[in-house]
């Protein structure tokens, strides 16, 4: 599962539990983005890690890839997938997006070579409309998730405004935010 992560927050762990759960998946691999092509400035590299880790850690199933972030450029999905399929040259990948995100698949870096990767599964995402014929024409599934309308944007506005982002990300990931004046217009 790619992203920002910036932060993480309980709807992206919701999404890769029930694609796990449903896809009888072994591990999900967390890929914080290095350079995200199409986003505003985003936090260091290192604190989303950090935070990706943290809210990852107890899960037995969840883990976390550097690629993306030790690549130091703009982040491809086409290169996460090859690298990733480097290091596993046996595992079979499917590349976990929400529902916002799959209708750009369309406009990724060698879509054709994507389907070879990976299978992709689209997840739901309230605010979202998909209507199936959205979807590109390839190796993509759609899985209806509980909604959780958490953003990582509206957590970073929260955090802003001195409103609370408890419950919506994990307990250490709050604490990690508050020990590093993350997301504070005075940082
Ligand atoms: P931002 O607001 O900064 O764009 P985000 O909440 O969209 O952050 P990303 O890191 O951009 O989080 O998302 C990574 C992946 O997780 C994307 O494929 C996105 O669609 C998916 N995702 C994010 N939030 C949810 C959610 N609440 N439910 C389901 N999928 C989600
Ligand atoms: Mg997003």
């Amino acid at each position: 599962m790619g992203g920002t992560f910036d932060p993480i927050h309980h709807g992206h762990l919701v999404a890769a539990s029930e694609v796990a759960q449903s896809f009888d998946l072994d591990e999900v691999i967390f890929v914080p983005t290095g350079m995200p092509p199409h986003k505003r400035v985003v936090t260091e590299a290192e604190h989303r890690y950090l935070m990706t880790v943290i809210a990852t850690a107890a899960n037995p199933r969840f883990t976390v890839s550097r690629v993306d972030i030790d690549r130091h450029e703009t982040t491809y999905t086409i290169d996460t997938l090859r690298d990733l399929k480097k290091a596993r040259p046996d595992a079979d990948f499917v590349f976990i997006t929400g529902a916002d995100a799959v209708a750009q698949i369309f406009t990724w870096k060698n879509v054709q070579e994507l389907w070879d990767l990976a299978h992709f599964v689209a997840v739901s995402r309230p605010g979202h409309v998909v209507s199936l014929s959205d979807l590109p024409e390839g190796d993509v599934s759609w899985l209806e998730v509980p909604a959780l309308a958490i953003s990582s944007t509206d957590c970073r506005s929260r955090v802003e405004r001195g409103f609370p982002v408890w419950y919506l990300v994990p307990d250490g990931v709050v604490q990690y935010i508050s020990k590093h004046h993350l997301y504070r217009s005075t940082s």
